[in-house]
């Protein structure tokens, strides 16, 4: 790949990241964000980032075994989990992880969202799943966060966080901010009565334009 592309990809990773953490998704030192290069190649953002602080130069350029390549930081620790998601979905071109305090809460609860709006289907892909408990920083951990990934392009991880991943970086930074605003208006439901659920008849339009516009799972779960 041409340098001044590269460049402009270690670019486009401060931009994700400062803009995780302007919306408040995200504390210094936690979180991270990831973009594709090729088949086979990322940059990720360093472990411990100092979101105001990021540059480009810090952003660290990886293989999907796992290898730095060239200049950069030491990667963020959970990079295994981004790897296990490009690995998995080819049309992936992002994946964030980040800390959100509406979701942080949830994963303590090891509760998922079921459709409680119908933006949650056009943009995440329906009720999101949390993973089963794992330790962070794990290859076990990548694995069970596709599991709870499935068909969606974001899942909660059990006692941690979030994962999101999308087909650019402005599609998993919007998929971020809208799982985090499930995350709350769920939360705030669940304080006055019991949310209900979007029947279905009035998704099926809805995820259509999932399958059409956002989707990035692999060609192995489509519906037939
Ligand atoms: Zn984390």
């Amino acid at each position: 790949m041409a340098i001044d592309k590269l460049e402009q990809l270690r670019k486009t990773v401060v931009r994700g990241a400062q803009e995780i953490y302007s919306k408040g998704l995200v504390e210094d030192g936690e979180g991270n964000v990831s973009v594709r290069i090729n088949k086979n190649e990322i940059l990720v953002t360093p472990t411990s980032t100092k979101y105001n602080m990021l540059s480009p130069e810090l952003i660290v350029h990886m293989d999907l075994e796992g290898n730095i390549i060239g200049s950069g930081k030491i990667p963020s620790t959970e990079v295994k989990m981004h790897i296990a998601v490009y690995k998995d979905r080819p049309k992936v071109k992002c994946v964030i992880h980040n800390h959100s305090p509406y979701i942080s809460m949830l994963s303590v609860l090891r509760k998922g969202i079921p459709i409680i709006m119908e933006q949650q289907m056009i943009f995440l892909g329906g009720e999101i799943h949390c993973t089963e408990i794992t330790e962070a920083h794990t290859e076990e951990m990548g694995t069970s966060a596709l599991k709870a990934l499935d068909r969606n392009n974001a899942a909660i991880l059990a006692n941690h966080g979030a994962i999101i991943c999308g087909k650019s970086l402005d599609h998993a930074v919007r998929f971020s901010v809208i799982l985090e605003k499930m995350a709350k208006v769920y939360w705030g439901a669940l304080q006055i009565g019991d949310p209900l659920r979007v029947p279905n008849e009035n998704l099926e339009e809805h995820e259509k334009m999932f399958n059409s516009l956002f989707a990035c799972y692999p060609k192995r779960l489509r519906k037939t």
